[in-house]
């Protein structure tokens, strides 16, 4: 009998803000498809090595974690070598990392500006800006931002996170057509809003009433946007948005 091929099988997705959350839930679903698994986290709780060694059980891929803040340019810098090092290459990049500091434009706090739009933005800048090389090298890769609605229709409270998810869309499309022509996708995945520690003390009801299906969205609904983005070899430039029919 023969061995079925997995779509992603002999290749390694490296996953930031893998640890929790939807990021969590996208490093299961890329390694269901077979891919390796690298996750990359800033905390320091067990939380990052229970997933890496719950889907290497699960799916019988490689796993590792890699503690890191996203923001820090050099320390992306070795992160990103030693994953390569490690692995033997990069082919999927997903920057899920992400982190909210809301508060009215009137009150907000100039660190908590530079601070959401340090780890959203420019840590997806570092990411991608260390993983082009090894891109380029291999003639293959595939880039999947984690925006949000909110960059396309703003929200009340949280111009950081808003421009720092914008600003990611505008990221995206300049990357996508700058490497497309070797074999390097860059796509945007903006979803609404999903069942996760970050919207824990959100308004059940009003979210539910705002997604025109009318339920939060959960983290699976993400993670199957992006192994479609990850296998979608003719995509490139896009942002899919997964948010229950929100912002239409
Ligand atoms: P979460 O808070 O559950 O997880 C965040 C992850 O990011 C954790 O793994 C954490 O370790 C990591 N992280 C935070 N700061 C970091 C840093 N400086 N360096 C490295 N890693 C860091 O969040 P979530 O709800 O799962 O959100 C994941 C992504 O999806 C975020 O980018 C978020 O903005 C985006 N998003 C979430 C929602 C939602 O409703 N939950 C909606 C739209 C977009």
């Amino acid at each position: 009998m023969s061995k079925t091929v997995r779509p992603l099988e002999g290749k390694t997705a490296l996953i930031t803000g893998g640890s929790r959350g939807i990021g969590r839930v996208i490093a299961q679903a890329l390694a269901f498809e077979g891919a390796d698994i690298a996750v990359v986290s800033s905390g320091s709780g067990p939380e990052a090595a229970d997933v890496c060694r719950e889907i290497a059980a699960e799916c019988g891929v490689r796993t590792a974690h890699y503690r890191c803040d996203v923001s820090d340019f050099a320390r992306t810098r070795e992160m990103v070598d030693a994953v390569r090092s490690d692995f033997g290459g990069i082919q999927i990049l997903v920057n899920c990392a992400g982190i909210t500091r809301d508060g009215l434009i009137l009150r907000m706090k100039e660190e908590d500006f530079d601070r959401v739009i340090d780890v959203n933005l420019k840590g997806a800048f570092n990411m991608i800006r260390h993983c082009s090389g090894i891109f380029l090298r291999q003639r293959e890769g595939c880039i999947i931002n984690i925006s949000s609605v909110v960059a396309l229709r703003g929200n009340p409270g949280q111009a950081n996170y808003a421009a720092s998810k914008a600003g990611l869309i505008g990221l995206t499309k300049a990357v996508a057509r700058e490497l497309a022509g070797r074999n390097i996708r860059c796509n945007a995945i903006a979803p609404g809003f999903i069942e996760s520690s970050m919207t824990e003390g959100l308004s059940r009801d009003k979210i539910t009433a705002a997604a025109a299906l009318g339920r939060i969205g959960r983290p699976e609904d993400v993670a199957q946007a992006a192994v479609y983005l990850a296998e979608a070899s003719y995509v490139t430039g896009t942002v899919l948005t997964v948010d229950g029919g929100l912002a239409m």
